[in-house]
């Protein structure tokens, strides 16, 4: 879909298709990817000056950060690269690996710079490039990295080494992390107790207006004003309780369970797992504390044993999970379809 005819609400239902849950977030994405392409668009046709509106995304890890700004990426076709904070504040070199992202997203880009210059780059972890509150690090390599990355935000031309110069004008920036402190920072800084106590009936309100990320708590938070000022839309994820887990094995275009059942079914057999072997997965993920990061390696080794000796066995046309405590249930060519026995190897 070309990305300036993309409306937000196209967008939002082909991120529903793939991440589970996360309205508000969809809807910030969505909104402001559909601005940003106008917005370039527009400069193209028009005497508009393009000011760029990079986006925030907090939450806890795991939740779908990168999930969405990837799937956004593909929904508008453009190229889509991520990098990690943390390493750039480890290099000697901030201002290389940056030149290395950028080249990435060319390649990204099949070597078109004019294509690569709107896409979208993810930088994760944004917030362990904080600045020391205490003012003592003034000089801390997070706070530099803030300042290179400052430069390609707003604008600046990139330089590649071999002379190549790319417009990056147009490349929509996504800094992501998990701002573990900063409900802690909000919960001083918002008392909106007043409204709650005076004017304001609807919870639902109260919630949203405390929910909303304030640029003075991030720069308490450590990041530098001229960075926040570079991020104004601010969108947050939320953690995944039971059920956003449990839904997000079955019904993602690409849900594990779709792509075990697709693997099962290619060696001939079918693939049922009950609903309670989902929640007790979710359970599960809950206690790893990873959002639905742990999912997989749940279900490959839920299944491993299984994907090992079905090759063997062509007479098994079917394996059901019915508890993740019990063993599955095998049928096979020859059985009624009751029949419980496992297949001796
Ligand atoms: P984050 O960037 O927030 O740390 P990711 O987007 O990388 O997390 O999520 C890790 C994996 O967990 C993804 O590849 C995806 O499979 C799954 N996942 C996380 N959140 C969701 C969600 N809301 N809906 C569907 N899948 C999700």
């Amino acid at each position: 879909m070309n990305p300036a005819t993309a409306k937000p609400s196209d967008i939002v239902r082909a991120l529903d298709q793939y991440v589970v849950g996360q309205t508000d977030a969809k809807r910030s994405l969505a909104v402001a990817a559909y601005t940003h392409y106008r917005r370039l668009a527009l400069s193209q046709t028009r005497e508009v000056t393009l000011d760029k509106a990079n986006i925030l995304i907090l939450g806890p890890s795991g939740c779908g950060k990168t999930l969405l700004c990837e799937t956004l990426a593909q929904h508008v076709e453009v190229p889509f690269v991520t990098a990690d904070a943390t390493s750039l504040a480890q290099s000697r070199f901030v201002g290389d690996e940056i030149e290395a992202i950028l080249g990435r997203l060319v390649d990204k880009a099949g070597g078109d710079l004019a294509h690569a210059g709107r896409g979208i780059v993810f930088i994760d972890e944004v917030d362990k490039l904080k600045v020391d509150a205490s003012g003592a690090s003034r000089a801390t390599s997070g706070e530099s990295v803030q300042h290179a990355l400052l430069k390609i935000m707003e604008g600046y031309p990139a330089r590649f080494s071999d002379g190549r110069v790319m417009d990056t004008a147009g490349i929509l920036f996504i800094c992501g992390g998990a701002f573990v402190d900063l409900e802690r920072i909000m919960a001083r800084s918002h008392s909106f107790g007043y409204i709650a106590a005076n004017q304001e009936d609807d919870a639902g309100v109260l919630a949203r207006i405390n929910n909303r990320v304030k640029p003075t708590d991030l720069f308490e938070f450590g990041l530098i004003p001229e960075f926040t000022g570079r991020l104004p839309v601010i969108a947050r994820v939320e953690a995944l309780d039971r059920e956003a887990l449990a839904r997000i094995m079955v019904e993602p275009k690409n849900a594990l369970y779709r792509q075990f059942r697709l693997l099962l079914a290619e060696m001939g057999a079918q693939l049922v797992i009950s609903p309670q072997v989902f929640q007790q997965i979710a359970d599960l993920a809950l206690e790893y504390k990873t959002g639905a990061r742990s999912l997989r390696g749940i279900f490959e080794e839920l299944l491993t044993p299984i994907l090992y000796m079905v090759p063997d066995h062509p007479e098994v046309k079917a394996v059901h999970f019915r508890s993740l405590f019990e063993p599955p249930v095998f049928q096979k060519a020859q059985d009624a379809p009751a029949a419980q026995s496992a297949p001796q190897s």
